[in-house]
């Protein structure tokens, strides 16, 4: 058994396992932590209390941004087969169209169920432990370790919290994993029969919830439709599912539905405490306006690892948090200036003039697509907007005006 030097003088249990780095969460975010880790000579455990291939609620849309973090970390590309790759997208508008870009930079298309299965096995076979299909009992953050339901405990130098939305680690620490007044949440099918159709082109739906959209993202197997947004906002979620199903001609009974939080912009500010970091939806990296949080996911486990390498590595693993906030600036800057543009997509007043311009400008379409891309980032759009805010407040005055006139 190792005997590393942060464990201080207590001594050891014969049941006890101890561990440089403890991974909760085998999803995008535990495996790139755990493969960075372990990659870099620590001792790694990774738990998750799913066995893997597990599903997970997810459209499955594929960014540029999450393609090239994947190469960053894994060190090759995410493998995709031609169909999974998608050039054609077709935004509506309360099902108008506003726009069918035939030439967008290529998103693909995955299946959580695979998508996780591989990267999980990658931190495995990079070192790590596997700890998957195991339940936590116990997280005690004072003496640094877990206890798992069949009786075994495990220490860590660092915890690094990839349990997802309803993380335990973020309840351990903050009392509470998410703000439920500022939570995104989702509703989900796979349409199947019928609706299989790989040609044809990704559809995205503004407004087909309140502060959110409605996706149709064709599959070889199947498309996976869903309606997200604010919480808050949409009381009726399952109505809104419902009208788009109808929309987009899908016989499907509500009980089918199912349905996931989605931290849509609330993320933490603080993402954990000493040698205690929270990564992914877990610090709620989720970007606000087009929900992707893969890419997130990925590139915060790999800085997570990062910070607890050099912590440990100076026997100081209280100060991975501070290297950890240290590398996250970027991501957090992307996600504030992704809630001050938010506004400008969602607010209700401002819907009429957004459609108008969405529908004109073929740079607002292509810009949408190359930020998706991950070509272009937020402060690129936020100066584009700069430019057309006068005139989106202009239209929505004037719209508000005409509304009046007609009542
Ligand atoms: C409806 C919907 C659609 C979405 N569509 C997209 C999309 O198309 N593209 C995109 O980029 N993003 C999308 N997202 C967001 C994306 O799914 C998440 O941001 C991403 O999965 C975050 O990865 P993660 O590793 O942080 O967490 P997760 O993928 O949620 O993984 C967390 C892991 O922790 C495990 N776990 C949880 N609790 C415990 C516990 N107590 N003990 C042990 N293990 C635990 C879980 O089993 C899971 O394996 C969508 C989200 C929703 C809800």
């Amino acid at each position: 058994m190792p005997d590393p030097c942060w464990l201080g003088p207590a001594g050891l249990d014969m049941t006890d396992q101890v561990f440089d780095v403890v991974v909760v969460g085998a999803g995008p975010a535990g495996g790139a932590a755990a493969f960075t880790a372990a990659r870099a000579g620590l001792q790694v455990a990774l738990i998750d209390r799913k066995t893997f291939p597990r599903n997970k609620l997810c459209g499955g849309l594929i960014t540029g941004r999450a393609r090239r973090y994947y190469h960053e970390i894994f060190g090759e590309e995410m493998p995709f087969e031609p169909q999974d790759r998608k050039t054609v997208v077709d935004f509506r508008f309360r099902g108008r169209s506003v726009g069918l870009i035939n030439d967008a930079p290529a998103l693909c298309m995955a299946m959580r169920w695979d998508m996780d299965h591989l990267i999980c096995a990658k931190a495995i076979a990079a070192g790590t432990r596997d700890f998957t299909g195991c339940q936590i009992s116990e997280i005690n953050l004072n003496a640094k370790f877990l206890g798992l339901k069949d009786g075994r405990t495990i220490r860590y130098g660092v915890l690094i919290g990839a349990d997802g939305a309803n993380s335990s680690v973020a309840k351990a620490l903050f009392g509470q994993s998410f703000d439920r007044t500022r939570i995104g949440f989702g509703l989900e099918i796979e349409a199947t029969g019928d609706h299989i159709n790989p040609e044809a082109p990704l559809r995205i739906d503004f407004a087909a919830a309140r502060w959110g959209y409605g996706w149709a993202f064709p599959k070889r197997c199947s498309t996976t439709v869903g309606v997200g947004g604010l919480m808050a906002r949409n009381p009726d979620m399952k109505t809104a599912m419902a009208e788009y199903l109808t929309e987009l001609g899908i016989d499907c009974a509500p009980k089918a539905f199912k349905g996931q939080f989605l931290p849509f912009g609330d993320f933490r500010k603080v993402p954990g405490r000493d040698a205690m970091l929270l990564c992914g939806d877990a610090a709620g990296l989720v970007d606000p306006i087009t929900g992707e949080g893969i890419a997130y996911a990925l590139k915060s486990g790999k800085l997570a690892a990062l910070s607890a390498v050099d912590s440990l590595s100076n026997n100081a693993p209280a100060t991975a948090l501070e290297g950890y906030r240290r590398r996250l600036v970027g991501i957090h800057r992307a996600l504030r200036m992704a809630r001050w543009i938010r506004p400008v997509v969602f607010l209700p007043a401002l819907e009429g003039a957004f459609e108008t311009t969405f529908r004109r400008s073929s740079t607002l379409r292509q810009d949408y697509l190359r930020l998706m891309a991950g070509e272009i980032e937020y402060e690129h759009i936020l100066k584009a907007l700069a430019l057309r805010v006068p005139r989106l407040l202009v239209h929505a005055v004037g719209a508000g005006f005409r509304q009046r006139q007609s009542r």
